[in-house]
């Protein structure tokens, strides 16, 4: 029982008897990353493997995630899959714009990445380019095991971050560093 334990030997965070203390940023980011309802933008292939990642052999449930949002304003975590041509980049950026904080992004594939092997005059070169990136899942396409790894990555990074963390200089010198005002 709690009582038996002894203040000197208790655990980083134990304050007394029945009582833990923690950071308010550590309590935020668990419940928020354990509940982002995912935004899927998906042009082409990727997202038919997105679509399979949803269905009930993997149970995204498990992570919070299994509600989508196609509003952009009752959505967390967008998910870009697929091919996104030059012409396409405003309105990435428009629905990404539109997204309210906290907002998380995942590039799924090597097209949302890098443009994949669609090295083009109209294919936009990595989705970094117009929006911040937080977390990218290599593959063309991804199986439905490496997107799910990619949201359990982000996880760790909300789980870590502080609530402040898009108002933070450190943001505003990424959003710097891509050009994006
Ligand atoms: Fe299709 Fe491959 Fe591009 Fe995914 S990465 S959208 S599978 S071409």
């Amino acid at each position: 029982s709690t009582d038996k334990i002894n203040m000197v030997d208790a655990p980083d965070g134990y304050t007394g008897q029945g009582f833990f203390a923690t950071k308010l940023d550590s309590v935020v980011g668990l419940a928020r990353a354990n509940s982002m309802w995912p935004l899927p933008f998906a042009t082409s292939c990727c997202g038919i493997e997105f679509m399979a990642t949803m269905a009930a052999n993997y149970d995204v449930a498990r992570f919070g995630s299994e509600r989508m949002s196609f509003s952009p304003r009752q959505a967390d975590m967008l998910l870009v899959m697929g091919t996104i041509s030059k012409k396409m980049a405003p309105i990435l950026r428009q629905v990404y714009e539109q997204m309210a904080e906290p907002k998380w992004v995942i590039a799924v594939g090597a097209c949302a990445s890098s443009g994949g092997v669609f090295d083009t005059y109209s294919v936009l070169q990595g989705i970094d380019k117009v929006i911040p990136v937080d977390v990218y899942v290599p593959g063309c396409p991804p199986r439905p095991e490496q997107i799910l790894d990619g949201i359990m990555r982000l996880q760790e990074i909300v789980k870590s971050e502080s609530v402040y963390r898009r108002g933070s200089e450190a943001y505003k010198d990424l959003l710097n560093s891509y050009n994006i005002k």
